[in-house]
């Protein structure tokens, strides 16, 4: 197979470069996932996930909205939402990072192909979008609230940064530098005074900036961060709130409204505070993202609790049922973790981004690559349905993975995640290298004093918790070596080539002067263990999960039980069972009443204690139609 050549980035392509921060991202050339958990999601996504998407797009007609535009006399015949050139973007950007994962000789002619034919839809002054400005067509930017320009312009930026890093600097490149020059032309100091309803140019244009070193275009998403917030956009019958209108990026104390519009928000706050120095800025997103956290936040690492304006609730609203955790606002949550962990070091981002990696990404999507979960419930009550493989769906809550939704933002959303998935696993500091995710991956790199460093990390996880790295080539001398141990590994071990050691949850680095063959081993407990939620959480009150690691385990119904009536006996701590995980319980059947309220608690007929076998939260609805529930309440 003729590899392609390597793109503009000598790592071999990252999504984020900042130019300040305690860690420095590896690339796609640097660390490579061989084999375990991951490398299985990405081999799927590459080979059924990247094409089905590529193949409903050309169905729906949103890839020929593109020609659509620009043929010429009467109205355009386009089709789809206002947005959906965002997620041709999305994929593009998808298929140029699986091009730098695998030198894809085909996959990158397609994004050559996909780069023509959005090309053609380029006005000469440089406007790129197929929903406004054309005859018939509403004018340009006369929707600022709700029609999406500036955040398909965003996606654009994006895949055109992927592309020109993980292969030769080319037309896509030119075709966004274009579209930004507009933007700023457009949108700047002496254009009009306009934000997006729904962010995502921000973080578009300081990477395009990084890429490009274009001071210009940094400038605009730092004028689109400090417009943001004064109640520029009309008054949204979910508040200006839903837009993260309503108060300035700088004195808001939590994020809030449309989970994903804040987070991608928060995410170009964080990239014009690290690119212009600004702390307080980069503070404040930082205090707002641990609020989120601590509040906000399902135990899935789920974001957005609300169905009907896809939003945050407010601190507490964590309701299991129909939570709306949306698979996209799962991968905005992972993309702003990671800007914090470089900017900061701080390894609670890491771990936030373990949690949302196995319980949010790794549930999406359908063991074939070909459907995928919008919403991401904790608790289904009604059994799910199996839906058409040649259909979308229109409503994009609860129900089963689909195979395409009227808006299919996740898909490629999750598709550009994987492929680029590499890059999030290692990073370098000031001296040596910091591993944050634990999987097969082999890593051969540089320190910053230009020393060759070879590793090869192997383990089970989250299977099994030994992590074994193993020094596999060194221009010698020492470095330190920092590992990550997970919130939750409360007695983990640390093995370096002197002892062992008992190794407190953060990181923990081993100082040594590695040769080849050394190996550094980290023992995480994978036992089993009992969750329980902040008091004020009153949807589960009562109720415990289960945990292994960081993975979220849940009970599961495909027949006649009644997950309604399951309760939980907290005196048995959850143990291993074959592959699952099993806790004692009961099911207690309640009598039927005219009115579910009285006086006295309800009377009940309790089965005997039975063992429940638990499966993990990512392996949900995947043996056919189910109920199901992460919080169980006790006994
Ligand atoms: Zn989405």
């Amino acid at each position: 197979m003729t590899k392609v050549a390597p793109g503009t980035d000598p790592s071999g392509g990252r999504p984020v470069v900042p130019s300040h921060g305690v860690l420095r991202p590896l690339g796609l050339g640097e660390v490579r996932v061989v084999d375990g958990f991951w490398a299985v999601r990405q081999r799927l996504n590459g080979a059924a996930t990247l094409d089905h998407g590529r193949s409903w797009m050309d169905k729906l007609g949103w890839t020929g909205n593109f020609t659509a535009v620009r043929a010429g006399a009467g109205e355009v015949d386009r089709r789809g939402r206002e947005f959906s050139d965002s997620e041709v973007y999305k994929l593009v950007e998808a298929m140029s990072w699986e091009v730098g994962r695998t030198a894809s000789t085909d996959r990158d002619r397609e994004v050559t192909e996909l780069t023509e034919l959005i090309a053609t839809a380029q006005a000469p002054d440089g406007y790129l979008g197929t929903a406004f400005g054309g005859p018939g067509q509403r004018p340009r930017y006369s929707d600022l609230a709700s029609g999406h320009e500036l955040y398909c312009t965003g996606h654009l930026l994006q895949a055109a940064v992927a592309r020109t890093r993980t292969g030769p600097a080319g037309p896509l490149l030119e075709v966004a530098r274009r579209a930004a020059d507009h933007v700023c032309d457009t949108f700047g100091p002496d254009g009009t005074w306009g934000v997006c309803g729904h962010p995502n140019i921000e973080p578009a244009l300081v990477e395009l900036a990084r890429l490009t070193g274009e001071q210009r275009y940094l400038d605009q998403a730092g004028l689109f961060v400090r417009r943001r917030g004064h109640q520029s956009l009309p008054q949204h019958h979910f508040g200006w709130s839903y837009y993260s209108d309503d108060v300035p990026v700088r004195r808001a104390t939590v994020l809030r409204g449309h989970a994903v519009r804040a987070l991608y928000l928060a995410c170009g706050a964080v990239d014009v505070a690290v690119e212009t120095g600004d702390g307080e800025l980069l503070a404040a997103v930082a205090a707002q993202f641990d609020r989120t956290l601590a509040r906000r936040t399902y135990l899935t690492g789920g974001m957005g609790s609300r169905h009907t304006d896809e939003a945050f609730g407010d601190d507490f609203v964590l309701p299991p049922d129909r939570s709306y955790s949306e698979t996209c606002a799962g991968v905005a949550a992972i993309m702003l973790a990671w800007r914090l962990l470089l900017a900061t070091g701080a390894s609670r981002y890491a771990d936030v981004i373990e949690r949302i990696l196995y319980n949010v990404v790794a549930t999406a999507v359908s063991d074939d690559g070909r459907a995928f979960f919008y919403a991401n419930t904790l608790h289904q009550r009604t059994r799910t349905v199996d839906v058409p493989t040649d259909e979308q769906q229109l409503g994009f809550g609860g129900g089963p993975r689909a195979p395409w939704f009227e808006v299919s933002c996740c898909l490629p959303n999750v598709a550009r995640l994987l492929a680029s998935l590499s890059t999030y696993l290692v990073t370098a500091d000031d001296e040596g290298l910091r591993i944050h995710q634990y999987t097969d991956a082999d890593v051969d790199t540089r320190l910053p004093d230009g020393r060759r460093v070879a590793l090869r990390m192997r383990t089970g996880y989250p299977d099994d918790g030994v992590v074994t790295v193993r020094v596999t080539a060194t221009d010698g001398g020492g470095f330190p070596l920092t590992l990550r141990v997970p919130e939750w590994a409360t007695d983990a071990v640390l093995v370096t080539p002197t002892g062992r050691r008992p190794a407190a949850p953060g990181p923990v680095t081993v100082r040594h002067a590695f040769a080849a063959g050394d190996e550094v081993r980290l023992e995480l407990p994978l036992r089993p263990r009992f969750t329980h939620p902040d008091p004020r959480i009153d949807a589960v009150r009562g109720c415990l999960a289960v945990e292994r690691g960081p993975v979220v385990y849940c009970a599961e119904a495909l027949a006649d039980e009644d997950l309604d009536t399951l309760r939980v006996d907290p005196e048995h701590p959850p143990v291993d069972a074959d592959g699952g995980v099993r806790v004692r319980a009961r099911f207690t059947a309640v009598a039927e009443g005219a009115w579910p309220y009285g006086p006295t608690p309800r009377p009940a007929r309790e089965s005997p204690r039975t063992d429940l076998r638990l499966l993990p939260y990512h392996r949900w609805a995947r043996r056919g139609p189910a109920t199901m529930r992460v919080w169980l309440p006790v006994t």
